[in-house]
């Protein structure tokens, strides 16, 4: 099965470029608000690294989520694009000075803090202003995702997060100071989860930590188990719209809130993968040897995954119905790494004819470069053409 596209629409447009289908952004919005909805105090921030379209954010923010930054950049996109400050939570291992200031300007919700060298210069930089800046701890809760080992983040040996053995210590060490007041505890163990066992045990995880604290009278306000849920990358048209039901069934089940708590999630991927495609023309067929090359228009710059993390992206000729035939799907780059498939099978192509790689809505524009000087692609939405 093919996906539908406005195809005619996309021959007037200059390709490489992202396109947004925004029914589907919708539904897949209205799903998350219908099976989170279905818990107490549970909220939903999305990750703005998957996906920082301004018009993408619009239609997030409108929904009523809340958003996950990692960057100063990243809080003044979600500022622009309408998100409450106090809905916008900031984790990365390495703020700079003039992120934190910016985030307590804005008096953003919470920092999500992950050293005490980090802590020390937040207290100082909140005492400048004469604030006090809510902090969650990124702890580190060694749980390992089965995914690709440059998304796994939980892991005990990462850059990310502080370890459990220094918890208590750094919760203490906050305690002491003047302007930083601890609100919660913060995790996030990869990106690209399908297992939900593996959601199951940091809900495991945290409830032990959770016991722990409790023994200690450190009262935690919010827990943030950050993001991760994976998509069907490979049938994009079978499951457009992940699982989520059974994602916030998990964490209702396993994790033991205690009254009051407020449990957060920091969704990228599953909100924006599906709904994105990068478009591209077809330039040459190529006869090798022993195939055929497809050299198409866009390349690892304008779309990295396949080059950087061997991932798949489901290709499909949307403009012809002719016999599938064999091909290397490549791009122009002089990279021998500039390569988004080899040996798929795709309706026969010509010079010109449209090729979509689909579930591309996350980690895809965002990351797009312009090494060879080329120019960053464009992205549209549905109500663009
Ligand atoms: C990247 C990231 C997320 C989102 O991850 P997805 O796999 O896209 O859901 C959430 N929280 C933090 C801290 C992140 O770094």
């Amino acid at each position: 099965m093919k996906g539908t596209f406005p195809v005619e629409a996309f021959e007037k447009l200059q390709t490489p470029f992202y396109y947004y289908d925004t029914a589907l952004l919708r539904a897949t919005l209205d799903t998350i608000r219908r099976e989170a909805g279905r818990y107490e105090g549970f909220e939903v921030h999305y990750a703005i690294k998957a996906n920082a379209n301004p018009k993408v954010l619009n239609i997030i923010c409108q929904a009523g989520l809340g958003a996950d930054c990692v960057s100063g950049g990243e809080i003044q996109a979600c500022i622009e694009a309408g998100f409450p400050a106090s809905k916008i939570v900031y984790a990365g291992v390495g703020k700079s000075d003039w992120e934190i200031n910016l985030g307590l300007d804005k008096d953003i919700f919470c920092f999500n803090v992950e050293s005490t060298a980090e802590l020390e210069v937040i207290n100082e930089l909140a005492a400048a202003k004469g604030k006090v800046a809510k902090v969650c701890f990124r702890i580190n809760p060694d749980v390992g995702a089965h995914t690709h080992a440059k998304i796994t983040t939980g892991l005990a040996e990462n850059k990310f997060g502080i370890s459990m053995r220094d918890m208590e210590s750094t919760i203490e060490t906050a305690a002491a100071m003047k302007n930083v007041r601890f609100t919660g505890l913060h995790f996030h163990i990869g990106s690209q989860i399908l297992n939900m066992d593996d959601f199951a045990a940091l809900c495991n995880r945290i409830n032990d930590l959770q016991t722990q604290l409790e023994k200690h009278k450190i009262k935690v306000e919010n827990i943030n188990v950050g993001g991760g849920l994976g998509i069907d990358y490979q049938h994009p048209n079978r499951v457009p719209i992940p699982d989520f039901k059974s994602y916030f069934a998990t964490y209702a089940r396993h994790l033991k809130l205690r009254p009051g708590q407020k449990l957060h999630f920091e969704l990228g991927r599953a909100v924006v993968g599906q709904m994105g495609s990068l478009i591209t023309r077809t330039l040459y067929i190529k006869q090798g040897t022993a195939k055929q090359f497809l050299i198409v228009d866009a390349g690892m710059t304008d779309l990295i995954r396949p080059a950087l993390y061997q991932a798949y992206h489901k290709i499909e000729n949307i403009s012809s119905d002719e016999a599938p035939a064999t091909y290397d799907v490549v791009g122009p780059i002089c990279e021998s790494s500039d390569v988004f498939a080899k040996a798929v099978d795709l309706n026969a192509a010509k010079r010109g004819d449209l090729i979509a790689l689909r579930s591309a809505g996350a980690y895809g524009e965002i990351m797009a470069s312009c090494y060879n000087c080329r120019k960053l692609p464009k992205g549209y939405i549905t109500e663009d053409l």
